[in-house]
């Protein structure tokens, strides 16, 4: 068993990471920037070293800051949690050439699915579906990329190879359009991810966002932990999320969980993976996979009882997957609401101290948060402050229970995003399910 961790983090997951390395028995070094000196898992931790400043390129991405801590503690491996970090394959190598285990998929996975267009490439290799496409980056010959445009059909999406956080993409509804959406896309990818790489793909107009989740270890073993439903999204980021999916049968589960295995198989995955697709008129497409644990892993974990954290720490341990295929048993439902410092109209960010933070409890009620009173949310990083995930018998006493939950949730000092929450736990589409990813942007604009 690995016996000190760096978590290379912050907010709720660096407290979740935390909290497994506890129990395992092992020991946690918390790196922090000079903002987060009171985070709660700082003051948790064994040990915590401050990296920089609050800037996150001078203090989370600072790859030497982050390796340096580890060194100067004795530590044996460094979790890198989502964001930041974690997706960054020459972080995952610098850290295995530094002698550290990195608590992720091994660096040339990393790199082969940050980047969108092999990744696809791979997939189909592998048998996967994917979305009708370029499949190779767009160039400056214009006249070759209005024949992809009308041989794929418009509307169409332009997105960046090196894209994350739901960023970098455009729709392009008419050709005349398309010359300027390249340039606009290439010019904000190679600002927002060093790399102006950009690609073509069919926009689908009312698909639903379903995720696989799969777990692997270094000997060959592969397990599907079911599926998730993150359609419930604004500007391609979600909002919502659970598991499983409404209307994905038993026997739809195992086939596209079998072949996200091959893949796994196929390429030598190990770790905590996600294949995300687009599903539309019983059709699923492949888009991209995440090589690290998702924010909305906590629904699988209350459908399975399987730890998705601790695993990644067993498995970068050496030892072998703890499940097998035929132990996985999804129960009940799970939905999770991703609590923002925003504005529930404007989305504007809303920083400050928390005065009362008052969670709410009972069965089958889960919240994974750092607030606690007195807390003040900086201004630097990302707005999420709190996940609430439920778990139910059904999918509608999970929504029932969801709605309890959050009317019982207190955050008080700052605007956040649980009264939009408190209204689409209530909504009557939303609760038939199904409901597809412009569901949400749809609603707002009619507000
Ligand atoms: P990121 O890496 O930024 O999360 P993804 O490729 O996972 O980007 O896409 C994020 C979201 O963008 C998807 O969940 C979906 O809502 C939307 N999206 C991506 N590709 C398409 C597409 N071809 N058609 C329609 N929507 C898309």
């Amino acid at each position: 068993m690995l016996s000190k961790v760096v978590i290379a983090n912050r907010g709720e997951i660096a407290l979740r990471v935390l909290r497994a390395c506890r129990e395992l028995g092992i020991r946690t070094v918390a790196v922090h920037s000079t903002a987060d000196r009171d985070l709660k898992h700082v003051r948790l931790a064994d040990e915590s070293v401050c990296i920089g400043p609050p800037h996150p390129a001078q203090s989370y991405l600072n790859i030497p800051a982050v390796i340096s801590a580890a060194e100067v503690t004795d530590a044996v491996a460094i979790h890198p949690g989502y964001g930041f970090l974690s997706e960054n394959a020459d972080f995952a190598e610098r850290v295995e050439q530094s002698g550290f285990i990195f608590v992720g998929p091994r660096p040339e996975t990393i790199r082969l699915m940050g980047d969108k267009i092999l990744a696809i490439h791979a997939m189909k290799a592998a048998g996967m579906p994917c979305v009708p496409g370029s499949g190779k980056p767009l160039t400056d010959d214009m006249p070759e990329n209005f024949r992809l445009g009308r041989e794929i059909g418009y509307p169409v999406i332009i997105k960046a190879a090196g894209g994350g956080g739901g960023r970098g993409m455009r729709v392009v509804h008419v050709e005349a359009a398309l010359k300027a959406a390249i340039q606009l896309t290439k010019t904000e990818a190679l600002a927002a991810f060093q790399n102006d790489t950009v690609y073509l793909e069919k926009f689908l107009e009312h698909p639903r966002h379903i995720e696989f989740q799969v777990m692997a270890d270094n000997f060959g073993n592969c397990v599907y932990l079911g599926e998730r439903d993150c359609s419930m999204q604004r500007r391609h980021q979600k909002v919502i999320e659970e598991s499983p999916a409404p209307g994905i049968s038993a026997d739809v589960r195992a086939y596209m969980g079998q072949r996200c295995v091959d893949a796994c198989q196929r390429i030598g995955y190990r770790g905590a993976g996600t294949f995300e697709f687009l599903y539309e008129n019983g059709e699923f497409y492949f888009i991209e996979m995440n090589t690290r644990v998702q924010v909305e892993h906590p629904v699988t974990e209350m459908v399975t009882g399987f730890d998705i954290v601790k695993e990644q720490l067993l498995v970068a341990s050496g030892l072998a997957l703890s499940v097998r295929q035929e132990d996985v048993v999804m129960r009940g439902h799970a939905v999770e609401c991703r609590i923002n410092a925003e504005d529930p109209k404007t989305f504007r960010p809303s920083p400050g101290r928390i005065n009362i933070f008052h969670a709410p409890g009972g069965p089958g009620v889960r919240v994974d948060s750092h607030l606690y009173d007195g807390y003040v949310v900086p201004p630097y990083y990302d707005s999420l402050v709190a996940k609430l995930i439920v778990h139910g018998e059904t999918r509608a006493g999970a929504l029932a229970r969801m709605a309890t939950a959050l009317d019982e949730l207190v955050v008080d000092g700052i605007v956040t995003n649980v009264p939009l929450h408190r209204e689409l736990v209530r909504d009557a589409a939303f609760a038939a399910g199904g409901t597809d990813i412009h569901y949400l942007e749809r609603r707002l604009a009619l507000d």
